[in-house]
């Protein structure tokens, strides 16, 4: 039986729940309604949710960034908030030592 840990040997995309994604689920076609569209990510996220990779793929698509599709049960519309958190709190973790250096900050 197959490992379900990605490794070298074994990278997280050989295990992706969605390697024949036969529904076209992840990525829109051109002109899609919107209520289409919302429906298809619906369904392409429930997919996602029992997929054993779902973290490796979600990191990745933050890293490279993927800019369209659905990946790690996001959309591409959630990662670029999510990518937008994370770059604001990395700033202000850098921020506020060197405001409390400056005594910017009571504290
Ligand atoms: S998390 Fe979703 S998009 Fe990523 S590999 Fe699994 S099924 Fe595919």
């Amino acid at each position: 039986m197959r490992s379900l840990d990605p490794s070298e040997d074994n990278p997280w995309h050989t295990l992706a729940a969605c390697r024949r994604d036969e529904a076209g689920l992840f990525f829109a076609p051109s002109k899609e309604p919107t209520a289409a569209r919302l429906a298809r990510e619906e369904h392409a996220k429930r997919v996602c949710a029992g997929c054993p990779v779902l973290l490796s793929c979600r990191e990745h698509a933050l890293a490279q960034p993927e800019p369209y599709g659905v990946w790690g049960g996001l959309t591409a519309a959630e990662r670029r908030v999510l990518l937008a958190r994370r770059r604001r709190r990395a700033t202000e973790s850098t921020l506020v030592p060197v405001q409390l250096e400056r005594g910017r900050i009571a504290g």
